[in-house]
């Protein structure tokens, strides 16, 4: 059976989210920890964290996915932003475990022009000192980059890296999307297996928590970043339908993050690919 869900919004609160994720047929979902622009988080509300887990054990979801705000960058060269990346993702990691998701994704950032070796580098220390500082048992997720502009984690080597210099704890894994691994230039519309052997030399399968599964506008190696409906773009329906049945991803948390006017479109996704 596929686990799949979409990104959700926090907005209406934690239960509304397993609500609504029931309701377009999900048994996961992934939402932003706090507003993009990474200001002060509510704090969590308890009795709303116990009626959305009560509605997940009753209803048997798979692993949640709680997302990092996109505009942090724990490796840019101002010390100031690397710092406020690092306060926001440790107290993001401290209120999860009031509210216990399983699985943190984070972008490894971008390195602002002090190179990929550096921008690893400071990546690897602020993880590294989330896992000491912050007693959880959420895994951190890096989420695989397509290499735009100046992205680290644009290559299977670099997050296999980033790993490695982070002492390679079990706290840490991994979150391929299918867009952004298919733009850094990894074709698995054509092979699939190829990536995934790849995948397992450098990083090791055990590694991989979560499939952020979405369809790309731009063509494999365009290091361009333009999610497309599951369908409607240049990995296509088939690819990404064999992504979902693949024995080595099949019983993972899938998160669609496609441009989708509403959670109708969001339902009709999921309907489609669990039905074929
Ligand atoms: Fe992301
Ligand atoms: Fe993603
Ligand atoms: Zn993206």
């Amino acid at each position: 059976m596929l686990h799949i869900g979409c990104h959700l919004s926090p907005s209406g609160g934690l239960a509304a989210m397993g609500r609504d994720a029931l309701r377009i047929g999900a048994d996961t979902f992934q939402f932003f920890t706090r507003n993009p622009r990474g200001s002060r988080a509510k704090a969590i509300d308890e009795a709303d964290a116990a009626a959305l887990q009560a509605l997940q054990a009753e209803h048997g979801f798979w692993p949640t996915v709680a997302h990092a705000p996109y505009t942090l960058n724990p490796c840019s060269s101002d010390a100031r932003v690397r710092e406020f990346a690092a306060l926001t993702m440790e107290d993001d990691l401290k209120r999860l475990n009031q509210l216990p998701c399983g699985l943190y994704n984070f972008h490894p950032g971008s390195h602002t022009g002090q190179g990929i070796e550096a921008g690893i580098r400071l990546t690897a220390a602020l993880i590294t000192e989330m896992l000491s500082c912050v007693q959880s048992d959420t895994v951190l997720l890096i989420e695989t980059m397509s290499g735009q502009g100046s992205e680290i984690g644009g290559t299977l080597e670099q997050v296999a890296d980033l790993i490695d210099r982070a002492g390679g704890s079990g706290r840490i894994g991994v979150c391929l999307d299918t867009c952004h691994v298919f733009a850094a230039g990894y074709d698995l519309k054509n092979d699939l297996d190829g990536v995934l052997e790849q995948f397992d030399r450098t990083i090791g399968l055990e590694r991989l928590r979560a499939v952020h599964l979405n369809d790309s506008m731009q063509p494999c190696g365009s290091h361009r970043d333009r999610h497309a409906p599951v369908g409607k773009g240049e990995i296509g329906f088939e690819a990404l339908l064999a992504v979902t049945r693949h024995e080595a991803l099949r019983n993972l948390p899938f998160v669609l993050e496609t441009p989708q006017p509403d959670l109708a479109g969001y339902a009709a996704e999921i309907a489609t690919l669990k039905g074929a």
